[in-house]
């Protein structure tokens, strides 16, 4: 099934799950998809290391158990800065085997130790070239508060519109702490042609270590009320995983009475936060 068909039915809610380590076995990520499955997921998302390394067919195992034995939605994360034609024709192919529909196409993070290939330079080339070739939905990722390589919250959307022209029907952001961001940004969207559904991405930070790789990645505004939640509770574990679900769910009560059409959770494979959260909001999900 195409995801994109489930937002004129429903707020959509989603998770994100990783693969684990190429050092741990892979049925590790088996006990959270277990724990997620009781959450009712519209989908869950499976994350690829832009690494180019193998980790794809782990990736796309997941995918696919995911569909097939689980009869949940899968998506499939496709970072293409580091793999050549030849390896996503392969991969749609694997892809297409499994009955997976759905892919998140990315450019991925640049890693100063690998040299990318040239084929794809932006996701918005991988769109334009699966586009072509198989027919899948398209999901993207965009950036309320602008990507971090980008010299302007303007030119971002210029190229996010390039995303979607060249096939994305669907958008997931990068987490935000505060929602003002993710509002202004849906409306400059709209003003530029992007009517596409747009799913809102939290991250519940749950200890300090999270925000310092997410600031490193994205260089995301960290609001005053977020900071001092992390300075009091950064030394107390338990105190700080309280927090952190506190503050997603609070951000999340304010999107849905703000009209988002969806939620996708960046679960970092910690079911038991992923389950508070979806206790706190299923209701508002269902209104
Ligand atoms: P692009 O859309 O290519 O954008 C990158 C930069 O290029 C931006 O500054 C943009 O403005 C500019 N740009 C885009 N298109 C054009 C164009 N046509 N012409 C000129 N400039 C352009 N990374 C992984 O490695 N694996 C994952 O599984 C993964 N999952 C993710 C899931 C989500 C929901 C999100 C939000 C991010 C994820 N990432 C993942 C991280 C992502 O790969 C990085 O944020 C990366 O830096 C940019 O990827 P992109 O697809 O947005 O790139």
């Amino acid at each position: 099934m195409k995801i994109s068909e489930l937002f004129n039915q429903k707020t959509v809610m989603s998770y994100e799950i990783f693969p684990p380590k190429r050092s741990d076995p892979i049925y590790s990520v088996y006990d959270t998809i277990d724990r997620l499955k009781d959450l009712n997921p519209d989908y869950i998302s499976v994350t690829y290391g832009a690494g180019g390394s193998m980790n794809n067919q782990d990736m796309i195992k997941i995918a696919a158990d995911l569909k097939n034995s689980l009869s949940i939605e899968s998506v499939a994360h496709l970072p293409c800065l580091n793999i050549s034609r030849d390896d996503v024709r392969n991969i749609i192919r694997m892809l297409h085997a499994a009955e997976i529909d759905n892919i998140l196409v990315l450019r991925g993070d640049r890693n100063k130790e690998i040299r990318p290939k040239r084929d794809f330079k932006h996701a918005s080339d991988l769109a334009a070239f699966i586009r072509k070739t198989g027919d899948f939905n398209l999901i993207g990722a965009c950036y309320p508060e602008g990507h971090i390589e980008s010299r302007s919250r303007a030119e971002d959307i210029d190229n996010l519109k390039i995303k979607i022209d060249s096939g994305v029907s669907q958008l997931i952001t990068q987490a935000f702490f505060d929602n003002r961001h993710f509002y202004k940004f849906r409306e400059q969207a709209l003003i530029a042609g992007i009517d596409v559904p747009i799913q809102a991405g939290i991250m519940p930070v749950v200890n300090s270590q999270n925000i310092k790789r997410l600031l490193s990645l994205s260089g995301v505004e960290l609001p005053k009320k977020f900071k001092l939640m992390i300075d009091k509770y950064a030394n107390n574990a338990e105190a700080m995983r309280e927090a952190g679900i506190a503050y997603a769910i609070d951000q999340i009560v304010d999107l849905i009475a703000q009209g988002v059409v969806g939620i996708h959770l960046y679960t970092m494979n910690k079911p038991y936060i992923a389950y508070c959260i979806n206790k706190a909001i299923k209701s508002l999900l269902a209104a």
